[in-house]
């Protein structure tokens, strides 16, 4: 984003603090635009007025230009963002859409086959610091180079509903499938066909990758498709080992560097790497997929936006999606877990009330603590912006307000018979404040969670004297 305040988006935008956009004043929206958390089109008033007057449409346009990442994204399917990176590294300000992994079905599977994968792309979850990583979309290459045979194989992988790659070099099998899938990516022009590809996706309005190892060659593709507004991806050709794949990182490294530290509109495009090119090399299939794993994970660090792979087994899946998932996490925003009240070990109405805040980290060692304890009971989980214990404490972001109000729209009090609180030992100069707050008794845990089966076969049911 060229902008670095808020003042020259402001100085573009109404003026008039309407709050149509959702935030109380133009500045407030300016800043949100400058870290990304609105988009220049959720002004509706300036959009309205650009579609009667020239001068606001000129407006708009630079608002634009000003605000346009530093690469470029690019949509695949109907909402699946790749680019759109602003730094070269996360600790610079964050990075923003996590690199798409897509698995590859080809046109001479049997239709078993096909649909044992696809299935295993749509249903794949796995549960990590309170999301479920999933897979993006499939890639169906043509290899029978037919284009009846590809386009009945993409009809049929369409309706598995995910984004999709369409993978051949042959005009006419990309021309026929365009019929059976909506906004695909095109993989790829080169220098022999790109003709005929810039034609068709020009005519069909998809983006398109462009590949070549040579890096001019490849500028050249992008600028040309480019200029037709067509979005592009780069391949600059992932060669899967030795010599070759020290010069594939260099490509990107170089691709990326330039793009951003020189300014390139013409290679300002997201990267894909293809870590399915493992595949090609003579060796074992344990050593392929093994391949495999090392170049998805090498490039989810440096800088792939897309990626094709093959092997659906878990040893490659799982280290590459808990890996992405690491590097995509904004640095800016503590991991979070949805406030709100957690039931542990099914508990009862005698059951004790303890409350936590909603950083992951501390949320899943207080959940884990009192789930391998054996212990039932009801677990509160405050609103904290996802800070720990003390330090939401010390900054005001754990009250006996903020408790009262979560207790409040929990209901927590219509679960259990009794009226006590158990808050964390970090929180216990809060105890008497909280008991005017809320009413109830307020019991100090201990400060290690690793202390609370012990902590409660001492002290529930309360006893007259609490030991805390
Ligand atoms: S909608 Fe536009 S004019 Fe209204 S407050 Fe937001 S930025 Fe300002």
């Amino acid at each position: 984003m060229k902008v670095k305040s808020p003042l020259e988006i402001y100085k573009l935008l109404p003026q008039t603090n309407c709050g149509e956009c959702g935030f109380d004043t133009c500045m407030s929206f300016a800043a949100h635009i400058l870290d990304r958390s609105a988009k220049i089109e959720d002004c509706k008033p300036l959009v309205e007025q650009a579609k009667k007057s020239k001068k606001v449409a000129e407006k708009l346009k630079k608002l634009k230009e000003m605000t346009a990442p530093e690469i470029d994204e690019v949509i695949i399917g109907k909402d699946l963002k790749i680019g759109g990176e602003e730094v070269l590294h996360r600790h610079e300000l964050t990075f923003f859409n996590p690199t798409a992994l897509f698995f590859d079905v080809s046109d001479i599977m049997d239709e078993k086959t096909i649909d044992e994968r696809c299935s295993r792309v749509v249903e794949y979850k796995k549960f990590y610091v309170g999301r479920y990583l999933t897979l993006d979309g499939i890639a169906v290459r043509s290899v029978s180079n037919n284009p009846d045979k590809f386009a009945e194989v993409v009809k049929k992988v369409s309706g598995y509903g995910k984004p999709i790659v369409l993978i051949s070099l042959n005009p006419d099998c990309i021309k026929k499938a365009l019929d059976f899938v909506t906004n695909p990516l095109i993989y790829a022009a080169n220098e022999e066909n790109w003709k005929e590809m810039l034609k068709i996706a020009k005519k069909n309005k998809v983006p398109v990758v462009v590949r070549s190892k040579d890096l001019d060659m490849l500028k050249s593709l992008a600028a040309t498709f480019k200029k037709y507004e067509v979005p592009v991806v780069l391949d600059p050709v992932t060669e899967p080992a030795g010599r070759g794949l020290q010069k594939t990182f260099e490509r990107v490294i170089q691709i990326r560097r330039t793009a951003i530290l020189g300014q390139d509109k013409d290679i300002n495009c997201p990267i894909m790497v293809t870590p399915i090119s493992a595949w090609a090399m003579k060796a074992d299939e344990i050593a392929k997929i093994y391949w495999e794993t090392v170049i998805a994970s090498l490039f989810i660090v440096k800088y792939a936006d897309i990626m094709i792979l093959h092997s659906l087994e878990p040893h490659t899946i799982m280290p590459i999606v808990t890996l992405r998932a690491n590097i995509y996490t904004d640095p800016r925003t503590p991991v979070q877990v949805e406030p709100g009240l957690r039931a542990i070990n099914n508990p009862d109405r005698n059951s004790p009330v303890l409350i936590t805040t909603n950083f992951a980290l501390t949320y899943y060692t207080v959940e884990s603590d009192l789930q391998s304890s054996g212990a039932s009971g009801w677990l509160l989980v405050l609103d904290t912006g996802g800070l720990g214990v003390e330090v939401s404490v010390a900054g005001g972001q754990f009250t006996p307000e903020k408790v009262k109000q979560l207790m409040e729209e929990t209901k927590v009090a219509e679960k259990v018979d009794h009226r006590y609180l158990v808050i964390p030992g970090l929180a216990a100069r809060l105890q008497g404040a909280l008991e005017d707050e809320i009413g109830w008794k307020v019991l100090v845990g201990p400060t290690d969670s690793g202390r609370l089966k012990a902590w409660l076969e001492e002290n529930w049911p309360p006893k007259k004297e609490i030991k805390n």
